[in-house]
């Protein structure tokens, strides 16, 4: 699927705009459209309804070692700052930089890639952030301005074998950055924290200082008390939030893939540890099942087992749900959700202070002074269980997915170009979203074939049904019907009931489905409760 395509159809059917557009926009930033806001809607509320409202707590679910509790909660987006030293984010979370000294343009480190270039002696490593597919392109014409050549002379240029990032060049001197005209303008890479400083009321320097979270889960670790002792929840239960967390990414791509202020939807599950990792397969097979049943193709999806050498130093197990992203190189997959095993290493660290990996064991971190770097909350979050009266430390098992990529993923997955019948029976090409109907903006679209002879009124009766059941419905009585189809199938509406010269006679009309082009008649009394269950 080309994605430029995909792209254009976002911003005119109104999925997606960029952020703040008349402004030129912000790269980072992006702003749901009419159609988009539900889309995404519908995602979020499919995650919690599966996850929390509609999970039955009285039955073992296929996989799990036993029955289960869910619930949820909604934390701020501005924490205490404490908060974010004993995570680690304070000190850990950081992406290397390089600044240039010609352009201004700050890259991440990792990801400006570059061939050795040579001509009449001269040497250089040509660098690009393009996309990979797109290289080629960039780094030629960079060559030839930097070696002064015009593009029929390209063949006495001699390139290197293959592209490498720029962590593995060491000659920095000899590099010419992205957007740079000379050579050795890239500074020495720097750290660069991820979180969004900010400041809270008006007092100045560190103590009124603070940041918006970079995840949702630290929310639910530090109410962990709070729900245990507020509900009647006994472990093994789950807590699930979703919202708001930013970046301050350094390079911001790939679409919404990559952006500074997105949506995760994030599960925290307490167990016992002599269970965790049975409830981590289950967990892991779950989740991809979610993906899979919401109608993304099991070829384009994978579940990825992060390495030994891959895993944080207190995880016991990482698996990604990865899925085969248009822009990305074939064979190369991009993150929708992290599950992680994470042990007690959370609640322990909100208990004591920062913990550091020691001799393969967890202890608290220790400043110059002796005493924790990063302090603890001091309580105690530990889990009595009432039948047993055993004490522990719960182990977690997250499974840490984004709203955002998410959709992105629903949306490139529904890009479907294919043919249908015009009006006059002609076969036309046309571009349909084929989302799963649960996903599905608007539900249903109700036409009046003609403006007169009293089709509107049967068929606006028939929209006001649908919305009295609180489906997404749309009406349109404007144009030829085969362009109204085409734009319904453009928003991927699943059913578009047409009310026709033969309803005055029959009292019935058609329903056309968006994939099979199949057209049923149906009897107007009927029809909600028709479109109801094929969504269902
Ligand atoms: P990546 O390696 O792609 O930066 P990550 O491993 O840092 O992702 P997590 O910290 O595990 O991501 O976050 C959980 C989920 O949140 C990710 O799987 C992704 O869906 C989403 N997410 C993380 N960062 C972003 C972002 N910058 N833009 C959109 N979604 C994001």
């Amino acid at each position: 699927m080309d994605m430029d395509k995909l792209v254009s159809l976002c911003k005119r059917r109104g999925f997606l705009f960029q952020s703040s557009e008349i402004y030129g926009g912000l790269n980072g930033f992006w702003d749901y459209g009419p159609l988009g806001v539900e889309l995404k809607r519908n995602l979020k509320e499919a995650w919690w309804r599966d996850m929390v409202t509609g999970h039955d707590e009285l039955s073992t679910p296929p996989g799990a070692p036993q029955a289960y509790e869910m619930v949820g909660l909604d934390c701020t987006i501005i924490m205490h700052p404490q908060v974010w030293k004993v995570s680690g984010h304070y000190d850990l979370f950081c992406d290397y930089m390089v600044d240039c000294r010609e352009s201004k343009k700050r890259y991440r480190y990792d990801q400006v890639r570059g061939r050795w270039c040579e001509h009449d002696g001269k040497r250089a490593f040509i660098t690009t952030m393009a996309e990979a597919g797109h290289e080629d392109e960039e780094t030629l014409a960079a060559a030839l301005k930097f070696f002064n050549l015009r593009s029929k002379k390209a063949d006495e240029l001699k390139w290197g074998e293959a592209y490498l990032p720029l962590p593995q060049v060491t000659e920095l001197s000899q590099v010419l950055g992205p957007d740079a005209k000379t050579l050795g303008t890239l500074t020495e890479p720097r750290e660069f924290n991820l979180m969004f400083p900010t400041t809270i009321g008006a007092l100045a320097g560190e103590e009124g200082k603070a940041f918006l979270r970079p995840e949702t889960a630290q929310g639910i670790f530090v109410n962990f008390k709070n729900v245990c002792d507020s509900t009647r929840v006994r472990v093994p239960f789950g807590i699930a939030q979703m919202g708001k967390s930013f970046r301050n990414e350094i390079t911001p791509r790939n679409f919404t893939f990559r952006s500074r202020e997105f949506e995760q939807m994030e599960i925290e599950f307490f167990c016992h540890p002599d269970s965790s990792r049975e409830w981590y397969q289950y967990w892991r097979d779950r989740r991809m099942k979610w993906y899979t049943d919401l109608g993304l193709s099991s070829d384009r999806l994978q579940l990825r087992e992060h390495h030994a050498d891959e895993l944080s130093h207190y995880s016991r197990g990482t698996a990604d749900i990865e899925y085969a992203f248009p822009f990305l190189p074939p064979g190369e997959f991009g993150e929708l959700e992290g599950i992680a095993h994470r042990g007690d290493f959370d609640l322990r660290s909100h208990m004591e202070g920062k913990l550091v990996a020691k001799d393969g064991k967890l202890e608290v971190e220790l400043g110059a002074d002796g005493k924790p770097r990063h302090r603890g909350s001091g309580k105690d979050l530990s889990y009595r269980d009432d039948v047993t009266n055993e004490k522990f430390v719960p182990h977690v098992i997250e499974p840490s997915a984004g709203a955002d990529r998410g959709t992105l993923a629903f949306l490139c997955e529904a890009y479907t170009e294919d043919e249908a019948p015009d009006e006059n029976g002609k076969m036309q090409s046309r571009v349909v979203m084929k989302f799963h109907p649960r996903l599905a903006p608007i539900k249903a679209a109700v036409f009046p074939l003609v403006k007169k002879d009293g089709l509107p009124e049967v068929a606006q009766e028939i929209y006001r049904g649908l919305k009295q059941q609180g489906l997404v419905a749309f009406y349109d009585e404007k144009g030829a019907v085969g362009r109204r189809y085409r734009r319904q199938d453009e928003a991927g509406t699943p059913y578009c009931i047409t009310v026709d010269g033969q309803t005055l006679t029959d009292q019935t009309v058609t329903i056309r489905d968006r994939d099979t082009l199949e057209q049923t008649r149906v009897k107007v009394d009927d029809v909600v409760s028709e479109i109801q269950n094929r969504l269902r």
